[in-house]
């Protein structure tokens, strides 16, 4: 007797998909309630499940800035901006991969990407392209010589009306879990990622480590899962309003 295996059907793909998605966010969830901060009430979370499958598919690069020999900004307690780059990165990955997301990271240890800065950030723009990426999103910390401003800060190409939108959904986002700022997305020029890329490319603060208390909380890993979930959210904000693209 020959066995049939009937082939899955793309109801039933799509079906398990999404008891995966909810399972993954349900547990994502569980982790941030499990941690030292409360996640406000963002809504249903069959919502962000439903809105979760707009990343199916999609290739995103996670760009933690700085690393090696180049620590980027230091806190008045020591904290490396390259340290909290790559741990606020490597969970961002970790959450897009679990909904379906490509993720493209540039650098998932200390190691440095390049032997010079200018090479450096060469070296990432090469990876988005080579890549065929669909949006590139660096993660960094802030660093200004007064110590009162604190808070995420998100900036975009100007011009650039995709990276406004991206922009704005991960700043609204920052501000709703974080809940420490009222900051709006900016447009910024010169920053080299961010102008050599075609695809929406934007930059995210995540805070300042030249507030002390703000350095302490970017050095914590449950703050980190939470910085990292807020990107997440936003990137999900903002594939929302488009249509989802069938597999
Ligand atoms: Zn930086």
């Amino acid at each position: 007797m020959k066995l049939k295996i009937a082939p899955i059907s793309l109801r039933t793909a799509r079906r398990l998909l999404r008891l995966r998605s909810l399972l993954v966010l349900t547990l994502a969830f569980a982790l941030v309630l499990a941690g030292a901060f409360r996640l406000p009430d963002l809504g249903a979370k069959d919502e962000h499940e439903a809105l979760a499958l707009a990343l199916l598919g999609k290739v995103i690069v996670i760009d933690a800035g700085h690393g090696g020999f180049d620590p980027g900004a230091i806190g008045g307690a020591g904290t490396l901006e390259k340290d909290v780059n790559l741990a606020v990165s490597r969970r961002v990955a970790a959450l897009l991969r679990q909904v379906g997301a490509k993720v493209v990271e540039t650098r998932t240890d200390d190691a440095a990407i390049a032997e010079t800065k200018r090479e450096d950030i060469r070296r990432r723009v090469a990876i988005a392209e080579e890549a065929e990426a669909d949006l590139f999103i660096t993660i960094q910390a802030n660093s200004i010589p007064q110590a009162q401003y604190r808070g995420g800060q998100v900036f975009y190409a100007a011009g650039s009306t995709e990276g406004k939108g991206l922009s704005e959904s991960i700043q609204q986002s920052l501000a709703s879990v974080l809940q420490n700022t009222d900051r709006q997305a900016k447009s910024i020029q010169n920053i080299y990622v961010v102008n050599n890329l075609a695809i929406p490319s934007i930059v995210v603060e995540v805070g300042f480590l030249s507030n002390p208390e703000e350095e302490k909380l970017l050095a914590d890993p449950g703050y980190q899962q939470l910085a990292a979930y807020a990107v997440f959210l936003g990137i999900i904000g903002y594939y929302a309003d488009q249509p989802v693209s069938d597999f």
